[in-house]
């Protein structure tokens, strides 16, 4: 089973040289046996969402061809193949010629145009560690026994969900597992979104189900700060948290967390870890559960 969960949000895969030091933030990693949990590259949810917009109005290609262009722009920057995207790219495109067709977008329809995003920087995420020789594979979160409520834009797994998950990832021993955050299926087979910016949810959820150790978020800030650093020069890391404190912090705008993001972790008491994918040596800042001593600081180790 795997021993941490590494959260990869889309600043931190937004083009080919981002992509390329999460690659080697993970494989310096491996020891620990991650689990990579991805967001879409950045930007392309909101682009997907635009796309399914403009479909409404009859304009199927209009949002479509810069998504195209975005990825292939990313896998020509990694040396990868688009046959990797072909399948994804042409189920995407179908969607937005049906949204075109029918005049109608139901949230269940915008789940699914928006899950594209996630489906295919997993995809691209492991083909390029493939490519530099680990056994990388990319199984969506709902391949993976996350089976959610038909919660359309804010749905949530199912009470067996973590037992699935546990004899869903069991399956893939050997393999370095990078999944979708954020999307998830109905029993009945409907792709689901638990909501925006909700990967790190997914990270937490998956975290606790597995019973990793640390459940690391890769952002592009050096964890949880004292002060926003853009007003703030002199603001620094807080190194240690408790879970309050962190909802705290994400209560009143600190932008880090979201609390519901935390609740699967709080409950199995796994620390969460916020890094800097521009600072991997950054040790960032540790959540950890009330009352528990400061986490040992073994970091990146
Ligand atoms: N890609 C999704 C979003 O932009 C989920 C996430 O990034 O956490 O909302
Ligand atoms: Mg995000």
């Amino acid at each position: 089973m795997p021993g941490i969960v590494m959260k990869f949000g889309g600043s931190s895969l937004k083009d080919a040289q981002r992509v390329r030091s999460v690659a080697d933030i993970i494989e310096k990693n491996m020891k620990r046996r991650p689990f990579v949990v991805v967001s879409a590259h950045g930007g392309i949810t909101d682009m997907l969402i635009a796309a399914a917009r403009l479909a409404l109005q009859g304009d199927v290609f209009g949002g479509f061809t810069n998504i195209e262009m975005r990825h292939r722009q990313i896998m020509d920057g990694l040396g990868i193949d688009h046959a990797v995207l072909a399948g994804n790219l042409r189920g995407l495109e179908e969607l937005l010629r049906g949204i075109s067709l029918v005049k109608e977008l139901t949230p269940r329809t915008l789940d699914f145009v928006m899950s594209y995003g996630e489906r295919m920087s997993s995809k691209v995420v492991a083909a390029y560690l493939k490519q530099r020789g680990l056994s990388a594979v990319a199984v969506n979160a709902y391949d993976l026994g996350f089976i959610t409520d038909a919660n359309f834009g804010g749905s949530r797994p199912l009470k067996d969900a973590p037992e699935r998950i546990r004899s869903a990832v069991e399956q893939y021993e050997d393999d370095l597992v990078v999944t979708t955050g954020f999307i998830g299926k109905t029993a009945a087979g409907e792709i689901t979104t638990v909501g925006r910016n909700g990967s790190d949810y997914s990270a937490a959820y998956f975290g606790a189900a597995l019973g990793v150790d640390e459940i690391q978020i890769w952002t592009d800030v050096d964890g949880v700060m004292s002060a926003d650093p853009s007003i703030l020069p002199s603001a620094r890391t807080i190194p240690v948290m408790s879970f309050s404190e962190a909802s705290e912090v994400a209560y009143y705008g600190g932008q880090v967390l979201h609390p519901s993001t935390m609740t699967p972790a709080v409950e199995k008491r796994i620390p969460i870890r916020v890094l800097n994918t521009y600072h991997p040596d950054n040790p960032g800042t540790v959540i950890v559960a009330d009352g528990d001593a400061p986490a040992d600081a073994g970091i990146g180790s």
